[in-house]
Formats: C-alpha cells, structure tokens, sequence
C-alpha cells in the first residue's frame, strides 16, 4: 500500500491499526479469530486469592467461569493505592505520571486506544461505576493525543439510580412542563452519563436517555444493603449489554474495601459481587452474538495484607505476595479453556493484550501480551 492510499483510508476514518497496518505480528495471530468485544472487570477494593479461587466456595461464579477460561494466579499487582492501581489496569502503566486522587491521569486509557484507532463511536464503550470522582476518572485521560474525544461513556450507578430520581419517573418523557426542581434532577440525571452528548450525536443522545429511564423502572435503585453501590454497577453494566451492546465494557467496583474494618463484611461484599459477575456472564453466554464475541477479564487491583489487623479486618500495604499477586480470570471465544497459568504476569498486561485482541495499538502502556491465553 502506497503512502496516498494510507492517508486517504486514514482520512476515510479507519484508524491505521484497523488496518493492520501498525503491527503485523498481531494481524497474523488475529487472522480468523473470533473475539470483537471485551469485557474488563475491575473487581476492586483489594481483593486476595486467599478470599476467591482458593476459597471456592465464596465465589461458584468465578469457579465456573474459569472452567471456561484462563486464570493467572500469579499477576502482579502496581501498588499505587486504590485509585492508581485500578487506573493502571485500564493504562497498561504501573506508574501514572502526575496522578493524585480525584485528577485524571495522564496516560491514555484502554478506552482512548480502541476508540481512536478503531473509530469506534461513544455509543460503543462503556464503563459502568459503583460511583464516585475516581472512577469515573478512568474513563479517559489529559494526554494531549488523546483525552475527552475519545473517552469513555460513563454510567455512576450510585448517582444515578438513588432515591430522589425516582419522583421524575413519571414527568419524564410527558408532553408537560418540569417544575424546577424535577427539572434540575433530570439535568443532574443526564449529566451522570459523562460522554453521551459527546459528537453531538441526537439518536445515541436519545438512546442512552431511554436507557436511564428504563434503568430506573427495572428497579436497579432498589438493590440496597452491603455492596449495593457494587451491585447497581454490574446491574447497569448487564442492562447496558442488552441495550447497547458495546464492543469494550468497563465495570468499576471498590466496596470489598470495608475489608478494613471488617473481615466478615469484605467476604460479604465480594460475594455479592460475585454473584452479580455471573448475572453478567449469563447475560453474554444467553446472547448468540455476544457470546460468539466477547472476551471477559475480571481482577482485583491488588490484595490485601497476609494478617488480619487489631480490628479483625485486612489493611493493604504489608508488601506480602498475598498483596502484591493477584488472580487474573479471562475467558473468550479464542482462549483456552480450564487452564491455569503459574507464570508470573502483571495486572497491567490486560490493557496491552485487550487492545491486542481488538485491533488497537497501546503505544504508551508498558505491559505484555498474556502468554499461554489464545487456544
Ligand atoms: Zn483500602
């Protein structure tokens, strides 16, 4: 291909790594292969091996997803604290330049990657967050070949799906005035949904409005108790794959991180979590298409510490492998099945080997592709 016909398919909006263009080592080992979507699973708040795979008993889901699939129990985790080493997962960097809770970061995110070299439309990426600044800060960075145009459309269960919203139910979507207030709560409504008035879009603007009206009618607001912040984001993320069908899904959550005030609490809330993961998965499987397509990796950014503290609940910062390693689940249409990994991988390969699988070129991050992952 000469250079004219590059830039003008470039112009044509296909990015050069959809075209195979960056990287022909991937092309070849891509050629015939069935995975067009992703799934990455945060499964945050510090999560050990200790409590999940060596525990089956607390995670059925997990357990029989990975019959299905690939786990690494050795991937070392960055410990840059929650927020940082989450955000790591989704920039393939161990170590964010200049990142400060609350602030972007400056690296790009898995989500930049695939949606500027791939062309793919807001409609088409989602994160889906158990709520707050943080993690709706992953869903794009400041780098200056990158940011906000191609971000992420983020959805904050917690902020959306509360109580006070459910009084507007009713006036949405009526042919009569808002009072004021009903109408601040809708704007409020619409601005938890970062990125959907992105490109200035009306049928995608359209559609994730019907998505929050539908949201709020099947009743994820109720999900309530302990984790119910961390369920209500899986739930919006398994309706946003009916709905949307997006080709790179994000689910954030962070709750198993009472696990410093209490043990018993933490294993409640990551079996919750769990359970919502297999309402997830079944979701996919019950989809012709999206099980024909979609790759899941599910990983806690870190662990906890080898002992329970004076409150009987687990800290994270004694640097013990039950800390530092965690276990990484993927299972897709072009992995192998039942297999586990002893090698020692990292938690920020999952960006690089997902933008991999999809045909995007990480350039900034610094992990590896997962070895011993495609059958
Ligand atoms: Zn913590």
């Amino acid at each position: 291909m000469n250079h004219f016909d590059r830039r003008d398919l470039l112009k044509a909006g296909l990015g050069a790594a959809a075209l195979g263009l960056e990287n022909p080592a991937f092309s070849a080992a891509m050629q015939g292969r069935r995975t067009k979507r992703a799934i990455v699973v945060a499964f945050a708040g510090g999560i050990r091996t200790l409590e999940t795979f060596a525990a089956p008993a607390n995670v059925p889901n997990l357990m029989r997803i990975a019959r299905e699939g690939v786990v690494y129990s050795r991937a070392r985790a960055t410990n840059l604290g929650h927020f940082g080493s989450t955000l790591s997962i989704f920039t393939g960097i161990s170590e964010p330049r200049g990142i400060r809770d609350n602030t972007r970061g400056a690296d790009p995110t898995l989500f930049e990657y695939v949606r500027k070299d791939l062309g793919w439309k807001p409609g088409e990426v989602w994160i889906s967050t158990s709520g707050g600044v943080q993690e709706a800060n992953a869903s794009y960075s400041l780098h200056p070949e990158y940011g906000a145009r191609y971000g992420a459309n983020t959805v904050d269960g917690d902020g959306i799906f509360n109580a006070e919203f459910k009084g507007i139910l009713d006036a949405y979507g009526r042919p009569r005035e808002l009072a004021p207030g009903e109408q601040a709560l809708l704007d409020k409504m619409r601005r938890s949904i970062e990125g959907s008035q992105g490109g200035g879009d009306p049928e995608s603007v359209a559609r994730v409005e019907r998505f929050l009206l539908d949201e709020l009618k099947r009743g994820t607001q109720e999900l309530n108790g302990l984790g119910a912040a961390d369920a209500k984001a899986f739930r919006v993320a398994r309706n946003l794959l009916s709905v949307f069908k997006p080709r790179l899904l994000a689910v954030v959550v962070r709750e198993a991180d009472v696990a410093h005030n209490s043990f018993n609490n933490y294993v409640q809330v990551l079996r919750r979590n769990d359970e919502m993961l297999g309402e997830l998965w079944d979701a996919v499987q019950a989809d012709k298409e999206l099980a024909d397509s979609t790759a899941l990796f599910v990983l806690p950014e870190f662990g906890r510490d080898a002992d329970l503290n004076s409150r009987r609940g687990l800290d994270h910062g004694d640097g013990s492998e039950e800390l530092k390693y965690v276990s990484l689940l993927c299972a897709g249409p072009d992995f192998r099945r039942g297999e586990s990994v002893q090698e020692e991988v990292r938690t920020i390969d999952v960006c690089t080997t997902v933008c991999h699988l999809l045909g995007a070129d990480p350039r900034y991050a610094r992990g590896r592709r997962l070895t011993r992952l495609l059958s």
